[in-house]
């Protein structure tokens, strides 16, 4: 028997409600802020996310599934949401629309990664960007949107990290401390760091390996090198983030996977697993646009993973909204019968009601029991009779008790729930 490759996981119809319910949210809520939806396709040219996310990161080196089309050219599943975005804003023009433009979107992402328990290989992501604004509020807007949204779905127990990792002025000298203080301690550190200390030597401070964090802790801190512009930028934000009440913390350690984040970066983790499963994170990406090929636009973002944020509300028991079960079972007996039973259906979804059909020919009792194992509230019995008179036995599924009604009464009943 085939099965799903590994890492990539079906969402079965038992997931419906706690799916829909987040889809439902962060629509809700990016609306709330402004932001219009957008999807970009599965797949890109691969330069997009070598340019883009950077040669030097995990994702590039390791994780891609890129491929050759029949046409020869490179192509490669979306490994994450914000250049595609960012794509496409350039592609549209969207610079010439008002800034910033508010996009959000709810994407299946790809990465060749080691599938562990919330690690997948497809995965999706609720994400949102906010382009063309280099304003510290922005950030703090962005910040609260993320916050807000956990606090909507009723997830709680969650922390919100903040850092800042400066800009192209000021980061070059503090990435140089940096490799100065790690070269010191380079016994200590794993293979993963040694190799990482010369191409991007700010991955070490997130290792998490643990001789590797120890290291870490003592190591020069992004926010003490900050130019006089992203100190302010940084400062600001802080200021912003307490006029909101949001309760945040700063981690000095906290830099992202991803090479093009600039100054501020994020993150919202569970208070009790730690940063391995962090439930979603962002920052600002204030090259990327100019990195595709548009001019300077400062912009930030943020993705949290679906699955996720689907395992949270389980495992703290936030009662979803059901879906709605069938609300009418339509049986029917004897061939003449089978064409009315048809149409009613038909009728009763017109009407709004979810409604199902006998199939197959089954014995009436089969039919009462499938409606029973089906959920359906209210079953209506077709047979000979019932089409001479009119009058349909009408079945309550939760006490058994039947009664005759015209179709009229009966579009009553079921609409009032009675
Ligand atoms: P990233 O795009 O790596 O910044 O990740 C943002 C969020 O996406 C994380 O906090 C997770 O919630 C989720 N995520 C990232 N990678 C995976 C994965 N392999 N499987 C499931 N969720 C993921």
């Amino acid at each position: 028997m085939i099965q799903a490759p590994r890492g990539a996981s079906d969402i079965l119809p038992e997931d419906e409600a706690h799916w829909t319910f987040v889809e439902s949210v962060a629509a809700e809520v990016s609306h709330l802020y402004g932001y219009r939806r957008i999807e970009t396709p599965v797949f890109e040219d691969t330069g997009l996310f070598t340019r883009g996310v950077g040669e030097e990161t995990d994702i590039v080196q390791k994780e891609m599934y890129t491929f050759q089309d029949r046409g020869g050219n490179s192509l490669t599943l979306r490994p994450e949401g914000t250049a595609p975005v960012c794509r496409a804003y350039l592609e549209h023009g969207m610079q010439n629309l008002p800034q910033p433009v508010k996009l959000f979107y709810l994407s299946s992402l790809y990465r060749y990664e080691r599938p562990q328990a919330g690690r997948y290989r497809a995965f999706h992501q609720f994400g949102f960007e906010a382009i063309g604004e280099a304003d510290p509020a922005l950030d703090a807007e962005v910040i609260d949107m993320s916050w807000q949204f956990y606090r909507k779905l009723g997830i709680g127990a969650l922390h919100l990290v903040l850092n800042s990792i400066g800009c192209k002025v000021c980061r070059p000298a503090y990435l140089a401390k940096l490799r100065d203080y790690f070269q010191n301690c380079q016994g200590g550190l794993c293979q993963d760091c040694k190799g990482r200390l010369e191409r991007n030597p700010l991955r070490l401070l997130d290792c998490k390996n643990e001789a590797c964090q120890g290291l870490a802790a003592g190591a020069p801190r992004s926010v003490d090198h900050l130019c006089p512009e992203c100190s302010a930028h940084f400062e600001q934000l802080k200021r912003h983030l307490s006029s909101l009440e949001l309760p945040f913390e700063i981690n000095n350690c906290l830099v992202r996977g991803l090479d093009y984040y600039t100054r501020t970066v994020f993150e919202v983790q569970p208070e009790i697993e730690g940063s391995q499963s962090t439930v979603g994170g962002g920052g600002r990406y204030d090259y990327l646009i100019e990195e595709l090929g548009g001019k300077p636009t400062p912009a930030l973002g943020f993705a949290t993973g679906m699955e996720r944020i689907v395992d949270n509300l389980k495992k703290q028991n936030v009662a979803v909204p059901p879906v709605p079960p069938a609300r009418v079972y339509v049986a029917w007996l004897g061939e003449p019968a089978a064409e009315s039973a048809l149409q009613l259906a038909a009728r009763l979804r017109l009407e709004g009601i979810p409604a199902l059909q006998g199939l197959g020919g089954k014995s009436l009792k089969a039919q009462l029991r499938q409606a029973n194992s089906l959920g359906a509230r209210y079953a209506v019995i077709i047979g000979e009779e019932e089409l001479k008179t009119g009058l349909l036995p009408f079945r309550d599924m939760t006490n058994s008790e039947q009664h005759l009604v015209h179709l009229p009464e009966l579009l009553e009943a079921v609409r009032s729930g009675k």
